[in-house]
């Protein structure tokens, strides 16, 4: 029998059911404890060394430390089915009530003389940001956006995140001595490699939505519109209102977001139309709880075929009706059942199909290896590119609908490389 290595931290971790599924393995019992004595500041503090983005994991995030409460396994007097603690509005809490926290932030030590850059002013940039600007570095963050937060501030409609939330959490890093470059994007990365830095980060984020490819797609397109540049025109004010009969195509959280979003801009006959079916679908349990509470239906196993429109005009969309069917492997097709095709009228089409990465500014010849699918080849730990001093993080093949929490662990990781 081999000897248990206690070693190794992630022995001690995994005796904690829910700090061991945080992604950032944040010390769930400890600012739960801290919560129930009334130190809402210190409980915060826990978690922001943790997830630097308390107030908004709070509201958002995904939650996967809460499957692995054990209170869900054995509390017996909790109705039909055991629940477990809710670990993450909690987190909510101690944000909400954490008075005198600002007080309790650390200082940045004492400059190291060493520069690093960071693209983007997502949660992963700030994430670096945070850590390495205390650390000593002198970091500047750059983004195309005005303001700080990413995705976070551009994606998750305002009814479900505050943007004063995110404007506190991004401040308490950009206040770290951090020089943020708002309105710069950057546009070449052979350029900014001849700027001296000592090493760059690029957390880009994904920024560009999978189209819809199919008959009559491109004559509508006027009302066909991208999901996630839809939310972020939404989001800036760009977008005020919405057809009355709106399909939202997609069966992830920006599916969910989009016909919640679309709803409160005036739909009055919002669907989601979805390939596979309601269990598979992407998107948490609750946010499709969310979306059908609001009278939003979910149709599954609708594939879409073609769009229907009259001199551009979008009248409505067809599917053809599919089943699932697994071969010995486990394997899922989804097959026409031979039903007749359904024609559903619409106004707008929102298309929320998935995302892609997308880094048309790295250069090819800039020295960072890509693959054959035009993704950067990365170090399978430390997300280190070919060019040593360059660390980037890929969004989409880290945690594909993610939330938060993964990119704190990636980070640390990179962190300590380039702090080496
Ligand atoms: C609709 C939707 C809803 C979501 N809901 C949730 C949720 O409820 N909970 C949750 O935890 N997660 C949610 N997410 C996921 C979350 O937003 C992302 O996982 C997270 O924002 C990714 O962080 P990031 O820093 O890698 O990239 P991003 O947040 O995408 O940030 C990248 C930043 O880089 C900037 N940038 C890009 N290219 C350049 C360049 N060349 N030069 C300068 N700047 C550049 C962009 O302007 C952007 O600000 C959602 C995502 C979407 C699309
Ligand atoms: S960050 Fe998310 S996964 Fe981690 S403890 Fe908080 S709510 Fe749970």
């Amino acid at each position: 029998m081999q000897a248990t290595n206690i070693a190794n931290p992630a022995y001690f971790h995994k005796v904690v059911d829910c700090q061991w599924a945080c992604p950032a393995h944040t010390p769930v019992p400890e600012y739960i404890r801290l919560i129930g004595q009334g130190k809402y500041a210190d409980a915060y503090m826990i978690n922001w060394v943790s997830n630097v983005f308390p107030g908004v994991l709070g509201r958002t995030c995904d939650r996967p430390c809460e499957p692995a409460c054990r209170r869900g396994r054995v509390e017996e007097n909790n109705g039909e089915k055991p629940e477990p603690v809710a670990i993450c509005r909690l987190k909510r809490v101690a944000a909400d009530h954490k008075e005198g926290f600002a007080a309790m932030l650390p200082q940045p030590a004492a400059a190291n003389g060493k520069k690093v850059a960071c693209v983007g002013a997502g949660p992963a940039s700030l994430s670096v940001a945070r850590d390495l600007a205390l650390q000593g570095y002198a970091v500047t963050v750059f983004d195309g956006e005005q303001k700080a937060g990413g995705f976070v501030r551009t994606q998750i409609p305002r009814f479900r995140l505050p943007e004063s939330v995110i404007d506190e959490e991004t401040g308490y890093v950009l206040n770290m001595g951090v020089t943020f470059k708002n309105g710069q994007r950057i546009e070449s990365m052979k350029n900014l490699l001849g700027q001296g830095y000592d090493a760059i980060f690029v957390g880009c984020g994904a920024p560009r939505g999978r189209e819809l490819e199919v008959p009559g797609r491109w004559e509508a397109k006027e009302h066909i519109h991208v999901g996630i540049d839809w939310l972020a025109s939404v989001s800036f004010g760009h977008i005020t209102s919405v057809g009355e009969r709106v399909i939202v195509l997609g069966g992830g959280n920006t599916a969910m977001d989009c016909c919640r979003s679309a709803r409160r801009l005036g739909g009055k006959d919002v669907k989601v139309v979805v390939r596979s079916g309601f269990e598979e679908m992407k998107a948490s349990p609750w946010e499709k709880e969310d979306a059908q509470h609001e009278g939003i239906p979910i149709l599954n196993f609708h594939v879409p075929k073609s769009v229907s429109h009259e001199g551009g005009k979008l009248t409505g969309m067809t599917f053809e009706i599919v089943k699932a069917v697994y071969d010995d492997k486990g394997k899922r097709s989804l097959i026409p059942t031979g039903e007749a095709d359904v024609f559903i009228p619409c106004d707008t089409v929102l298309v929320a199909i998935g995302q892609e990465n997308a880094f048309p500014w790295i250069e090819r010849e800039a020295g960072i290896e890509f693959d054959k699918w035009g993704l950067p080849v990365l170090h399978a730990e430390s997300f280190q590119s070919s060019l040593p001093n360059v660390f980037l993080v890929v969004t989409l093949l880290l945690a594909p609908r993610t939330s938060l929490p993964p990119w704190h662990m990636v980070m640390r990781r990179q962190c300590r490389l380039i702090a080496s």
